[in-house]
Parts: structure tokens; C-alpha cells; sequence
């Protein structure tokens, strides 16, 4: 099926050729023509399917006649974070090249400018998480009644940060006529709540992006002593084809301290957390996508939903707490029929994570290094696994305090070949001596993976505050829209 018979103008089906896409995916074949008719939607998709085009593409359309009024946005998508947000606004900038539409973003974290103007004269496109939005509402900034369509991308993730009662809140603001299309990977009760409440006859679709997304995916634990994590990824990250990677940490600190460790060996990396600057997220994230950096370094938080292209490999230095936190970490990769490569450091101490994860995906991750890994399921003799007799425990480990220098250097030697190359080790780890003795070795780049059926809810564990749970722990400036295309 191509995208001419989703009932989309001329105009915009240009902009889709020129972003080299031909064919619609399955949620795009199936929102887009009842969104073009009006009706409310609940999109159960995750990332990577296509679903920010299912409801910008019709929205495009649906906008091109009319003009947005003072303070009174004429269409308002809410996104849980403000990358989210942004990778929205940049898909209305990608697919409305040929139309004239006004657009703002509305986020924590980035400075006021000029765009509150654009505001001030009427947007017909507003995207803001929620919190700013509400704030921005109180100043009297926006009206909120003349939105005709609603977009919640993300429900789930909205539940998980607890936005749940500010877009409750959002939606009580907004008049009655509009369309809203709601997106959510879950349909979690609180969810389903927020449907039956603000969505007038939903047409509900629902598409997995799992079973065959991950057939994609190469998955492996890599065993590994807690104090050898960073000589361990290091090497994969030598040995490994890597051209570009994402490495996940469990905590904010590690994030950093990770990042610095690897610049200081002459890798091309960056970090990416909840607690940096909004501007200085948004200009790793361009360095990332421009190839000025092949390393990204992330919490939970930060990456989830981001669409970067081309991303080889996944690491997790540790092992996520929460097993649907895997499936979304692993999701980086392997995207729009490409292959990709994750791999998870693993100490003894990660055996119930692991054995966590494995009954989310419903499948075995093979497993490479000298120590085998003792999941209640599969032996009795736990604690025989040998070699790592220092792991501390996976929740509240911490790294004695040390803290980098600061967030932003620049990598000391560029190391744009990183396979196979020996890289320069200008500075030695600042670590204990006895730690370095016990090496795992290196490994090989995994056999594909069985696929992973669709993962079902998992209970999010208790965080510590260095999780990174999208709490904004840094300065709050005013809000910035970044685009407007009148
Ligand atoms: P999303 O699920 O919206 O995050 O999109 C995932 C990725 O798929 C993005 O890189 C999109 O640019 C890409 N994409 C969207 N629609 C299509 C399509 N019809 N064909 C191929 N790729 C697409």
C-alpha cells in the first residue's frame, strides 16, 4: 500500500517522498485515514512505529485551512519530556515544509525568547509537556479553548513520571468539540481512566512493534566483575563494530562519571541525563546524530523514545531495574529493518534482574563470558559463579563519592576509528589497583537472538534520587518555542 490512498494532499505527500518514505507503516495505514475523518483514536504503539507521522501527517492536513488566534493554539500535542516534544516539533517541520503552519514548543528548560511572540499572535501547532504547559496557562500566556485537536503522545510514560493528573487537568481546560488521538505503548488502567474521560468513541488500534522489531536485534549478557565494568566495555567497545552506540547507566552519577571516563580514553562520547541543561541535551544529541560523537552515554529518562538512526550497538553497564526499561533500552537499535546489536554487562549480583527481564521477553538471552549467570530458574547452585567476589549489590551501589570534573569537556584525543584500533590511554582509571587484576575477557560479537514477543507492564521499582525519573533537578528558565513558520 502506498501513502496516496491514506487520503493525504498533494503538498504533503511531497513532503513524505522527500523524506524517502513509501510506504505507510501499519499504524500510519490505519490512523491516519480515520484521523483525517475526525474521530478520536487510541494509538497502542510504541517508538519506532511510526506513530508520530500517524497523527502529524493528518493534523498537517486537517490545520492547512485556518489560521491560530492570539493565545489560542489550534492544535495541542502534550509529550512527557522535552526531547519527545522536540523530535515532535521536528517531524511537523519535516512533513509541513509545503505548508505554512505556525508552530511553538512549549518545554522546561530552555530560555525565553522571541517565539513567546509567535505564541502571543496564535500557533496553529502547540507541543509542551505538561508542567509547562499548566504554568504558562496560569500566567494567562495560552487559552486553552480553542484547541480542535488533542494529541497525548507517550500515556504510558506520562504514568510512569506521574503526569497523569496535570494532563487530567489539561484536558479538563480544553473545549469539548475537539479530536483527540491518544498514543500510549500500554493501556494501563490509569490509561484506560483517562480515555473513557476525555476521549468521545475512541477507535482503538493497537499494533506490536516487538515481534518484529527485535528479530532485529541481536541480544547477550556479558558476565562481568562489578569493579571490571568499565575495562569490560571499553574492549567491547574495540572489539565490537561499533558505529554508534548508546550505553545505559542506572543512575545520573554514573552517567557522568562514565561519559568523562570514556573521553578520557579517547573515545568519542557524550552524556545524556535528566539533571544537564536542556540546551546542552538537545546539543548532545545533534553531536550524536551528526557522528561528532559515536558514544552516547544515558539514563532511562533521557533516551527513552528517542529517534536516533543508525545506532549499532546498545550496552547496558548495568543492568535496569526495571525489566520493561530493557525492552525500551534494547529498542534503540535495530530500527526500520536494520540489525542491531545489544549487549548487557551482568555481575553475579544481577541474577533476579535478569531473570526479570527474561520473563518479560519471554525468552533466554544468550549468555558470553567465563561465569555463568545462576537465575532462580535455571540452577540451584547460585553464588558458584566465581570471579567477582567484590560485586556490591545492584541497588544502591555507589562509587565512593569520586565525581568527574565537569560535564562538558571535550574528548582529550578524537578517536573517530574505534574498531579494532588500539585506543590511547592518556589517563588511567582512577581506580583501585586491585580491581583491575581480574579482566573478563573480551567478546565476540553475539549470534542473532531468538525474536522477543510484546513485553506486558512491569512494576516499576523504587528509585533512589540519582535515578533518573525526569524530575528536573537543575535551573528552570522560561519557556522557548523554537519554531515558527509563519
Ligand atoms: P516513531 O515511531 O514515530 O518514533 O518513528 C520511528 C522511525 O520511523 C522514525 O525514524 C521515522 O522517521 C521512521 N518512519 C516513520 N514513518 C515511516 C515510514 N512510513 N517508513 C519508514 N520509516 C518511517
Amino acid at each position: 500500500m502506498s501513502f496516496h490512498a491514506l487520503g493525504l494532499s498533494d503538498e504533503l505527500l511531497a513532503a513524505v517522498a522527500d523524506s524517502g518514505y513509501n510506504e505507510p507503516t501499519p499504524i500510519q495505514r490505519q490512523a491516519i485515514p480515520l484521523v483525517l475523518m475526525g474521530r478520536d483514536i487510541i494509538g497502542v504503539a510504541q517508538t519506532g512505529t511510526g506513530k508520530t507521522a500517524s497523527f502529524v501527517l493528518p493534523m498537517i492536513d486537517i490545520l492547512a485551512h485556518g489560521r491560530g488566534r492570539a493565545r489560542m493554539p489550534r492544535s495541542l500535542i502534550i509529550a512527557p519530556t522535552r526531547e519527545l516534544a522536540d523530535q515532535v516539533a521536528q517531524n511537523f517541520l519535516k512533513y509541513g515544509k509545503n505548508h505554512n503552519l505556525s508552530m511553538a514548543l512549549l518545554i522546561g528548560g530552555v530560555s525565553f525568547g522571541d517565539q513567546d511572540k509567535a505564541l502571543e499572535k496564535g500557533v496553529d501547532v502547540l507541543i509542551a509537556t505538561p508542567g509547562r504547559l499548566l504554568d504558562q496557562f496560569e500566567r494567562g500566556k495560552i487559552l486553552l479553548s480553542g484547541v480542535d485537536i488533542l494529541v497525548i503522545d507517550e500515556a504510558d510514560r506520562m504514568l510512569d513520571m506521574g503526569f497523569i493528573p496535570d494532563v487530567e487537568r489539561i484536558c479538563s481546560l480544553l473545549g469539548p468539540n475537539r479530536q483527540s488521538l491518544l498514543f500510549s505503548a500500554t493501556m494501563a488502567p490509569p490509561i484506560k481512566k483517562l480515555a473513557d474521560r476525555f476521549l468521545n468513541d475512541p477507535r482503538m488500534i493497537e499494533v506490536a512493534r516487538q515481534s518484529s522489531t527485535n528479530a532485529n536485534i541481536a541480544q547477550s549478557l556479558l558476565m562481568t566483575g562489578a569493579r571490571d565494568k568499565r575495562d569490560t566495555l571499553r574492549e567491547l567497545l574495540r572489539a565490537e563494530e561499533v558505529t554508534s552506540a548508546i550505553v545505559f547507566c542506572n543512575r545520573k552519577r554514573d552517567v557522568n562519571d562514565l561519559a568523562d571516563s570514556l573521553k578520557r580514553y579517547g573515545f568519542r562520547a557524550g552524556q545524556i541525563h535528566g539533571d544537564m541543561e536542556q540546551r546542552d541535551r538537545l546539543s548532545t544529541l545533534e553531536d550524536f546524530k551528526a557522528d561528532r560523537i559515536s558514544i552516547l552515554v544515558a539514563s532511562d529518562v533521557a533516551a527513552r523514545g528517542l529517534d536516533i538512526k543508525g545506532v549499532s550497538h546498545i550496552f547496558n553497564y548495568d543492568v535496569p531495574f526495571n525489566a520493561e526499561d530493557y525492552v525500551h533500552r534494547i529498542g534503540r537499535t535495530g530500527r526500520a529493518g536494520k540489525t542491531g546489536i545489544a549487549v548487557t554487562l551482568v555481575t553475579s549480583a544481577d541474577a533476579d534482574l535478569v531473570a526479570d527481564i527474561e520473563k518479560l521477553i519471554g525468552a533466554r538471552i544468550e549468555r558470553r563470558g567465563a561465569a555463568p549467570l545462576e537465575t532462580g530458574s535455571e540452577s540451584k547452585a547460585a553464588g558458584k559463579d566465581g570471579g567477582d567476589k567484590d560485586a556490591a549489590p545492584a541497588r544502591g551501589r555507589s562509587r565512593g563519592g569520586r565525581r568527574t570534573k565537569g560535564g562538558d569537556r571535550k574528548a582529550a584525543a578524537p578517536a573517530p576509528e574505534i574498531v579494532a584500533a588500539p585506543v590511547p590511554e592518556p589517563e588511567p582509571e582512577p581506580e583501585p589497583k586491585a580491581a583491575r587484576e581480574s579482566k573478563a575477557a573480551p567478546a565476540p560479537v553475539p549470534a542473532p537472538a531468538r525474536p522477543t514477543p510484546a513485553p506486558k507492564a512491569a512494576p516499576r521499582a523504587a528509585r533512589d534520587e540519582d535515578i533518573d525519573d525526569g524530575t528536573w533537578n537543575g535551573p528552570v528558565p522560561d519557556f522557548l518555542s523554537v519554531s515558527a513558520r509563519d
